[in-house]
């Protein structure tokens, strides 16, 4: 089967590779329908974290299942799915809580498409087939007049914008939330459509990128455009979602007394200060950590599919299963592959 492997910074390249296999009664295999690049895919191909060896590529998609092993319940041979993009089990004590991410039958990290964060592969979803190690756990069914190209982010970075302003807003109903987005460009705008979605009083949207700031303005944010030296205004929720450190102090700056600031960011490399005197006195509660994909996804997809939540709408680019290589570099907020 063809699978697109990255054998080196900027490199690309779609190559055969053996078919996956069935190896327990608890698995399925999947042909990914639609993937989507995830905010992150652009900076593990550009060798922001090192790449020791050819990994394969692609961890948001919805699939159709091709083969399940006899134990798998409520999953049937055609059905379409969205597949988490990190492996969990959804039996063990971590997986039962809603913790996913951190499932204990499974190393940290245990993502598809991310062997140079893990050190392991577990395959990439730009491949012919996908296979799935706990197939009841890691897929979730999507009604069949749901269209794939729509949903295939709700494996990793729509959830991700959804928890970091979910909680929080149940936890204050009404309250208004800024968005800081500085550097992942779809995380942040799916986190505005979810405060939306989720009686946000009314969501900001802070940026220094224009395209950003028009496509927040259109999904019903206030833009604000900012180089994130100036002095924001207070907020009880802030989002944190980026790469940089003037982006992680302006948020905190726009975090209110007794408010919430939610890092959805990931900082490589040496340890980021934190003013942690000021965030003491004001009582700012910080929140951090993964997205638990499979734990989120029923209730991510309800929403979807309830209508109330079109992260179609962040989508600004779609393109042909076997144009993707060429597409690769392009600076789309979300890009698409549709399978041809
Ligand atoms: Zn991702
Ligand atoms: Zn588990």
């Amino acid at each position: 089967m063809r699978q697109l492997t990255c054998l080196a910074a900027g490199v690309l390249e779609w190559r055969d590779v053996p078919e996956p296999r069935l190896q327990a009664d608890c698995e399925a295999l999947v042909r990914p329908l639609a993937v989507a690049r995830c905010d992150i895919d652009r900076f593990l191909v550009s060798g922001t974290f090192p790449i020791r060896e050819p990994f394969a590529l692609g961890h948001e998609c919805v699939a159709e299942i091709v083969a399940l092993g006899d134990a798998v319940r409520g999953l049937s041979l055609g059905q379409r799915a969205v597949l988490s993009f990190q492996v969990s089990c959804g039996r063990c004590g971590r997986c039962r809580a809603g913790q996913s991410a951190l499932c204990e039958r499974m190393p940290v990290l245990s993502d598809y498409g991310m062997q140079p964060l893990s050190g392991v592969e577990y395959g990439g979803v730009f491949s012919d087939l996908v296979r799935v190690p706990f197939a009841e756990a890691m897929l979730c069914p999507i009604s069949p007049r749901m269209d794939a190209v729509a949903l295939a982010s709700v494996a990793d970075n729509v959830p991700d914008g959804w928890r970091a302003v979910a909680p929080h807003l149940r936890a204050r109903p009404g309250a208004e939330v800024l968005v800081v987005s500085h550097g992942t460009p779809s995380i942040p705008l799916y986190a505005a459509q979810a405060a939306l979605v989720l009686g946000a009083g009314a969501v900001h949207f802070a940026c220094a990128e224009r395209e950003s700031l028009e496509l927040a303005a259109k999904l019903g944010a206030r833009p604000i455009e900012t180089d994130f030296a100036d002095k924001p205004g207070r907020f009880p929720i802030v989002v944190d979602a980026g790469l940089t450190q003037p982006g992680l102090a302006y948020a905190l700056r726009a975090t209110e007394p007794e408010g919430t600031y939610q890092s959805v960011s990931f900082y490589p490399g040496p340890p980021v200060p934190l003013p942690l005197g000021r965030m003491y006195t004001l009582g700012i509660r910080c929140a951090i950590g993964r997205c638990h994909a499979a734990a989120l996804l029923p209730e991510v997809v309800a929403a979807i599919e309830s209508g109330r939540l079109r992260p179609q709408e962040v989508t600004t680019r779609v393109v042909g299963w076997s144009d993707v290589r060429e597409a690769w570099p392009e600076p789309a907020i979300k890009l698409v592959a549709r399978r041809d």
